[in-house]
């Protein structure tokens, strides 16, 4: 804390301003004590030269550290005593002056703005002084004596309560700048310590992986320590050791150290302290070798700080500061390593964990690729053998050479249906692929909505005698892929005459906003509640065995939801009121003004 708020501050440079004045009045006396010698009788230069000693010894005098203790009261009472006693001394007892009683006055004046404790001795001695002066005095009668005697000791007395009253306030200000500075000073550590902690937890800022961050992380804890070395070592349960994050960062550079183990059951100081969740501090390393820790020595370590890396209340690692710059680790220094330590392992478990998701969704990424590959090279694989055998199957149920026993014709159409059934399946899968790999090409065209939908049912065998078309009089064109659109509304008529048989089918089309929603509703027996949010994942079947003997493969409304996506649409279920599923496709209208597509 500076001097300029105290006390004593205070007390030096009303001192240092009376040692000037008290130069300024040697030098002048001296000067007309010249100039008077020069016209008059020879005058002694004693008095004055020891004036002038003693001047110069109360000039030298550490004035700060006197007055900080009673010393420094004492040496202003002898300077009062001896003004007192130089003008006795000056004036031989002859003079009684305004001078005079100007130079007691001020003597005790600056005997109370410096010395609460001499104020009262030097007041004595003033008045003693003055007392003893008039009375040696003959010019002066005993009446006028001791009228100025009264006035003397009343202004004596005055100045004493005047001094005490500003000691008081000086004493009571001087609390509460000493308080205020005490504040400003912690607000000041505070403000430094937020600053770090801010510092340390905006790494995270820097990059996304541990290589990135780690030495500047590291790098900010160890200026903050005014140390040289930062290590981070990270506790891996799966090989019970600690593993030394690379890089280590030493006096500004990064160091590569990938693969260091300290296996928990080693000795050694960070093995200690993240067994043992305490901090510690080393100055010797002689310990450190009684200790056994080899990965410090051969750091090259002096001294250390280590604290444990906490979350919550797990230990995750411990974080460890080598080598101050100058002079030795402190208890400060171990308190702030451990409010460093708290964002650090913030920064840290977020940057691990960030990375493992990282490695987890590659994976997960490959995985599907290789499934998606997989099922694209089998289903390439199996479509030609299959072809071929669909083509002998469509030749042997020709009549003229169909086989004469019916038995036979009748293996033979089930061959035919199953090749075929194996045929759409592998189709599926192979869309599905597609879809996965978001390999399908999309050719957008303009395409007139009411002949569209009445094309499709008319190609959808059974379909024309139980669906009815409402399209929308404002509802003309889509812009969508042909191919895409005609698959998804037959997928969906297709699943409504499979699993609503014999109940009426409508297909509507209507305008919203900027979509055109197609709706295909049956009057069946709908989907069970708890399925309507998975309908559309693949191989959901509501009873399995009870569709896929329907020649369902589950493949079918994930295709309907995987096309209309490609296509910027999306698709829901909805009951049918009364019963049933209702299905609704909404697609983008986009470029309707475009020529329309005969179909
Ligand atoms: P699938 O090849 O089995 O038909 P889909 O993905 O097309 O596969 O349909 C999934 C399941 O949803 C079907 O197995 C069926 O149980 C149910 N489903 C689809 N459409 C309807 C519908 N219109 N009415 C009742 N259930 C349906």
């Amino acid at each position: 804390m500076s001097d300029r708020y105290t006390i004593i501050g205070y007390r030096v440079r009303v001192v240092y301003f009376g040692l000037v004045l008290s130069w300024v009045a040697l030098i002048i006396s001296a000067a007309m004590t010249a100039a008077h010698s020069r016209f008059e009788e020879q005058i002694q230069p004693g008095p004055a030269i020891g004036a002038a000693v003693a001047l110069l010894i109360l000039t030298l005098v550490p004035w700060r550290r006197a007055l900080r203790r009673a010393v420094g009261d004492f040496l202003v009472l002898l300077w009062c005593l001896g003004v007192i006693g130089a003008v006795i001394y000056g004036t031989g007892g002859l003079e009684t002056g305004a001078s005079v009683v100007i130079v007691f006055l001020a003597t005790v004046v600056f005997a109370a703005l410096v010395a609460s404790r001499s104020v009262g001795f030097v007041g004595v001695a003033a008045i003693a002084a003055y007392v003893a002066l008039l009375l040696t005095n003959e010019t002066v009668d005993a009446a006028d004596a001791a009228v100025q005697i009264a006035i003397f000791v009343m202004a004596v007395a005055l100045i004493f309560i005047g001094g005490l009253a500003v000691w008081a306030q000086i004493d009571l200000a001087s609390q509460w700048l000493r308080s205020y500075s005490r504040r400003e000073a912690h607000l000041a550590e505070r403000e430094q310590e937020l600053q770090r902690l801010y510092d340390v937890s905006r790494t995270i800022g820097v990059g996304t992986n541990l290589a990135e961050v780690l030495p500047e992380l590291v790098g900010r804890v160890v200026s903050a320590l005014e140390a040289k070395i930062g290590v981070v070592l990270l506790y891996r349960p799966d090989l019970e050791a600690l593993e030394v994050m690379s890089p280590i960062w030493v006096a500004g550079q990064t160091l590569r150290a990938e693969g260091y183990l300290l296996r928990l059951d080693e000795q050694g100081i960070a093995q200690q302290v993240f067994t043992s969740g305490e901090p510690m501090v080393y100055t010797d390393m002689s310990e450190a070798h009684q200790a056994g820790d080899s990965f410090l020595l051969e750091l090259g370590a002096h001294q250390v700080v280590a604290v444990p890396l906490r979350l919550e209340a797990h230990r995750i690692g411990v974080l460890l500061v080598v080598e101050k710059q100058s002079g030795e680790f402190v208890e400060e220094d171990v308190a702030l390593l451990e409010s460093l330590a708290g964002p650090s392992a913030l920064v840290l478990n977020q940057l691990t964990r960030y990375e493992e998701a990282q490695e987890t969704s590659q994976k997960m990424t490959e995985l599907a690729q290789l499934k998606t590959d997989f099922v694209s090279v089998v289903s390439h694989e199996l479509r030609t053998p299959l072809t071929s055998m669909i083509g002998s199957l469509k030749t042997l149920q020709r009549p003229e050479l169909a086989p004469p026993d019916p038995n036979a014709r009748e293996l033979v159409n089930t061959a035919a249906r199953q090749a075929n059934r194996l045929r759409s399946l592998i189709e599926d899968l192979l869309m599905v692929s597609r879809l996965d790999n978001q390999a399908l090409p999309i050719r957008p065209e303009s395409l007139a909505v009411a002949d569209f939908l009445d094309e499709i049912v008319r190609h959808v065998p059974g379909a024309e005698e139980v669906t009815s078309i409402h399209v929308a009089p404002t509802v003309d064109l889509v812009e969508a892929d042909p191919d895409h659109l005609h698959r998804v509304i037959s997928n969906l008529l297709d699943n409504a005459l499979k699993y609503a048989p014999d109940s009426p089918i409508e297909m509507t089309a209507t305008r919203n906003g900027g979509e055109v929603w197609f709706s295909v509703a049956d009057h069946g027996m709908g989907i069970p509640y708890e399925l309507h949010e998975h309908i559309f994942n693949s191989f959901t079947q509501v009873a399995p065995h009870h569709t896929r003997s329907a020649g369902g493969t589950g493949l079918g409304l994930s295709i309907v939801r995987g096309l209309s996506e490609a296509m910027g649409g999306r698709v829901w279920f909805q009951p049918t009121p009364g019963g049933g599923a209702t299905f609704t496709v909404a697609l983008p209208q986009r470029a309707a003004s475009r020529q329309a597509r005969a179909v």
